[in-house]
């Protein structure tokens, strides 16, 4: 019995030891998507819709093929025709359109975004005379194309690359501290001055004590 409940108790703070890191691992990794988000969000947000590329679409691009076949409403032709390009840094927009241009025939924007990497997509469909069919994974701000749904690895790596970028902002300043502390005879961790104290471990929060650097002669 005895036995029984010191293991139980023992893997418990095993589970403590490995769950503490593996949380602020975690909660860096959240931190980083949000970031992602919203840099991809302010990409789309700030796209500007001048398209310097006009060209005809490319029937035999079966990824763009499938992609309309697979997202165009019902109320849009089979196939475009015209293709034309808009990117900035962090953000694409793919407008496929048809050469009929009728004020009822239906054209998409199909809008990528993120930044190393594209990590959301989505698309708009409308007509050419204005009037809005289907958001597919995307909002609409004025005239701009917001993308919502995930792209894989993409939206993984960026949020790895945020929540690394982030991790360095907030060790880089911590670990220099800790050097400050211990050059200056301070407990690393909690500053308590050990000056006078037998090297071991600060009495005060149990951290191990490092030697300090020696004092260089100059
Ligand atoms: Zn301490």
């Amino acid at each position: 019995m005895g036995d029984e409940a010191s293991s139980s108790a023992s893997s418990a703070g095993g589970a403590a030891r490995w769950w503490r890191p593996a949380r602020r691992v975690l909660l860096f990794l959240i931190l980083g998507a949000i970031v992602n988000v919203a840099v991809a969000w302010g990409y789309s947000g700030i796209m500007s819709y001048w398209c310097p590329v006009i060209g005809v679409f490319d029937t035999a691009n079966h990824e763009q093929r499938a992609w309309w076949v697979k997202n165009a409403p019902s109320e849009a032709g089979l196939i475009a025709e015209g293709l034309s390009e808009c990117w900035n840094r962090g953000a694409k927009v793919d407008w496929l359109y048809s050469f009929d241009e009728s004020p009822t025939t239906v054209y998409a924007k199909r809008a990528m975004a993120g930044w190393p990497a594209f990590a959301l997509q989505g698309s708009c469909w409308m007509t050419n005379g204005g009037k809005r069919v289907a958001n597919r994974n995307a909002m609409m701000v004025g005239e701009r194309v917001i993308p919502a749904l995930p792209i894989w690895p993409g939206f993984a790596i960026n949020a790895i690359f945020y929540a690394v970028v982030l991790w360095m902002l907030v060790a880089g300043p911590r670990s220099l501290n800790r050097k400050r502390r211990r050059m200056r005879g301070l407990c690393a961790n909690c500053a308590y001055d050990l000056r006078g104290t037998p090297s071991g471990v600060c009495p005060e929060c149990g951290e191990p004590v490092e030697p300090a650097a020696p004092p260089r002669s100059s």
